[in-house]
C-alpha cells in the first residue's frame, strides 16, 4: 500500500442455496432454463398469493451458520421495499434485525480469523439483461427481464471489517467458497452467479486511526475481480484524500474491462427501505434437536480436511511448502478424499498428492466422479515402476474421461504393456523425460542421439537392458 496507508475491508457474500425449489414456492431453482418458465403467482408477487417457507433452505442456512461458528437464533422475516424491474413484488423478503445466524468466524488457512457478523436468509431477485453496447442500464437500447431467479433462496454472509489487504480478501472468499461447497449449500460456481461478493473498502493513514468512510463495490463474480477491485478502490480513495478531497459513501460498480470502479449511487440507509415484518410468515425458531441434527449431518470442513492431509504428510516425513500448497489445492477442489484413499491403498503420500493436485485437478469434476479403485490401481503401477510418470498421466487422462476403468488394460492398449515384464519402456520414458532437448533432436531425425538414451537406460538398469530393444522402443515412441 502507498505510504503507510492501511485498508479496511468487510465483505458481504451472497450465496444461492442448492435447493430443488425456491424459497417460498414450489418453482424449480434451476440455472440456465428458458427465461420466465420457472415462475408462479408467489414468486411473481401476484395478488392473493402467499409464501410458504422452504424447510430445506432453512436447513442449509443452519448448516452454513454451524460451519461458520455462528449462534443459530430465533429469527423473523422482513419486507425490504424498493422498486426495480427485476423484482415484480416491489419488495424483497429478507431478514433484518433478527437474522438466523449471528456472531461467527471463519479461519483462513494461515490461521487468521475473520469475524462473521451475520449470515441471514433472503430471496434472490430476477435478472435484467440490458441490451446495447455497454451491457449496462445506462445507454441500453432496451432491457429484458427473467424472473426464473426471483425467489431463489440466498444466504448473505456479512463479515466484520477485519480484512486488511486484498490478498486476505481473496483468501477469505476462496475459503468461504470451499466451506459453502463442503456444507452442501452451494455449488460454488461464481461464474454462474451462485456466489456474488460485495466489497466494502475504506482507507486510513494508520492502523491507530478510526475507520474511514467506506464505499461498497457490488457484484464481484470472481476471486480475481475481488482483489483487483479492492486494490483499485483503495488507490482511488487515497488519491482523493491526498488531493484534499474526501470520500463519499457510495455504492460502486466494478468495470472488469476498464479495471476501475464507477459510481452507481450514493449509499442508501436502512430507513430508505421501509423495513417491516413480513405479515405472511411466522417467526422461525429452530429447536435444539433440529440444530443438533443439522450439525451431525455436516461433513468435514476444509480446515479439518487440510489438517487430515497435513497429518498424513508429516507421518510420511514429507512436508514441504510445495506439498502444503498441493494440500490446499486438492481440498479446495474437493479431491482430498481421493488422496486419502490412495494413501490408505498403499500409495506413497507424495505421489498420491502430486498426481491428484497436478493431473487429476485439471478436471476436478471428472476427478470427483472417478472410481477410487481404478485410481489406486493406476498409482500402484506407477509406484512399482510398471508405468513411467508420463505413461501414468496418459492412462489417468483416459480414466478421467471414462470415470474409471482398468488401468492395466488401458496401458496395454496404449502399447505401454511391453515393459510390464522388464519395465523397459518405463525406463526409456524416464530417460526421455530427463533429456527433452536430445529427444526433440532425435525426433527431428538425429538418429545418433539414440546413444544418449541407451546410455541412460543402461545406467538406470545397471546394464540389464537390451540396447536393440531400447532403439525399437525409441523408434516406436518417435512414431
Ligand atoms: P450496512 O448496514 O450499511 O450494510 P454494515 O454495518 O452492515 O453496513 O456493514 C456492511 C459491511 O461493511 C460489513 O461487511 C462491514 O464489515 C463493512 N464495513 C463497515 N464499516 C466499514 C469500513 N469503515 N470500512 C470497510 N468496511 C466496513
Ligand atoms: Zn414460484
Ligand atoms: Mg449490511
Amino acid at each position: 500500500m502507498t505510504d503507510g496507508w492501511v485498508m479496511v475491508i468487510g465483505l458481504e457474500v451472497h450465496c444461492e442455496l442448492k435447493t430443488t425449489t425456491k424459497l417460498f414456492c414450489g418453482c424449480p431453482n434451476m440455472f440456465g432454463n428458458e427465461p420466465n418458465t420457472n415462475v408462479c403467482p408467489v414468486c411473481l408477487g401476484l395478488p392473493g398469493s402467499l409464501p410458504v417457507l422452504n424447510q430445506k433452505a432453512v436447513e442449509l442456512a443452519m448448516a452454513i451458520g454451524t460451519a461458520l461458528n455462528c449462534d443459530i437464533r430465533p429469527s423473523t422475516f422482513h419486507r425490504k421495499n424498493y422498486f426495480y424491474p427485476d423484482q415484480a413484488k416491489d419488495y424483497q423478503i429478507s431478514q433484518y434485525d433478527e437474522p438466523i445466524n449471528v456472531d461467527g468466524w471463519l479461519e483462513l488457512p494461515d490461521g487468521f480469523r475473520v469475524g462473521i457478523e451475520r449470515a441471514h436468509m433472503e430471496e434472490d431477485t430476477g435478472k435484467t439483461t440490458h441490451v446495447g453496447a455497454t451491457g449496462r442500464i445506462h445507454g441500453a437500447d432496451y432491457s429484458l427481464v427473467d424472473y426464473n431467479r426471483s425467489g431463489v433462496p440466498l444466504v448473505e454472509i456479512v463479515s466484520d471489517p477485519d480484512l486488511r489487504t486484498s490478498a486476505q480478501a481473496r483468501a477469505y472468499v476462496t475459503e468461504l467458497r470451499s466451506v459453502l461447497v463442503a456444507t452442501g449449500a452451494s455449488d460454488g460456481k461464481m461464474e454462474e452467479g451462485s456466489m456474488r461478493v460485495d466489497a466494502n473498502v475504506s482507507v486510513r493513514r494508520s492502523a491507530d486511526d478510526p475507520f474511514g468512510t467506506r464505499c461498497e463495490i457490488k457484484n464481484l463474480n470472481s476471486v480475481r475481480s475481488v482483489g483487483r477491485a479492492i486494490d483499485y478502490e483503495a488507490g482511488r480513495q487515497i488519491a482523493l484524500i491526498e488531493s484534499g478531497d474526501r470520500v463519499m459513501q457510495q455504492t460502486r460498480h466494478w468495470d472488469e474491462d476498464a479495471g476501475r470502479t464507477v459510481t452507481l449511487r450514493s449509499k442508501e440507509d436502512a430507513y430508505d427501505y421501509r423495513y417491516f415484518l413480513e405479515p405472511d410468515l411466522v417467526p422461525l425458531v429452530p429447536d435444539a434437536d433440529w440444530k443438533a441434527a443439522v450439525a451431525d449431518a455436516l461433513g468435514m470442513m476444509p480446515a479439518q480436511r487440510r489438517a487430515r492431509l497435513a497429518d498424513l504428510l508429516s507421518d510420511a516425513g514429507s512436508v514441504t511448502d510445495a506439498r502444503t500448497e498441493q494440500v490446499a489445492t486438492v481440498v479446495d477442489l474437493g479431491l482430498d478424499d481421493l488422496v486419502v484413499e490412495a494413501i490408505a491403498g498403499g500409495i506413497p503420500t507424495a505421489l498420491a498428492l502430486a498426481r491428484t493436485a497436478n493431473e487429476a485437478a485439471t478436471d476436478p469434476e471428472a476427478a470427483r466422479q472417478l472410481d477410487t479403485g481404478s485410481y489406486v490401481a493406476l498409482l500402484s503401477m506407477e509406484a512399482a515402476g510398471t508405468l513411467s510418470a508420463t505413461q501414468a498421466k496418459t492412462v489417468l487422462a483416459e480414466l478421467l474421461a471414462a470415470g474409471g476403468g482398468d488401468p492395466s488394460a488401458i496401458a496395454r492398449e496404449k502399447g505401454f504393456e511391453a515393459m510390464s515384464d522388464n519395465s523397459l519402456s518405463a525406463t526409456v520414458a524416464q530417460a526421455i523425460e530427463g533429456n527433452p532437448d536430445e529427444w526433440a533432436r532425435y525426433c527431428a531425425g538425429e538418429d545418433k542421439l539414440a546413444q544418449v538414451f541407451i546410455g541412460q537406460v543402461m545406467k538406470s538398469t545397471r546394464g540389464q537392458a537390451n540396447g536393440k530393444a531400447v532403439v525399437t522402443e525409441l523408434q516406436r515412441l518417435r512414431g
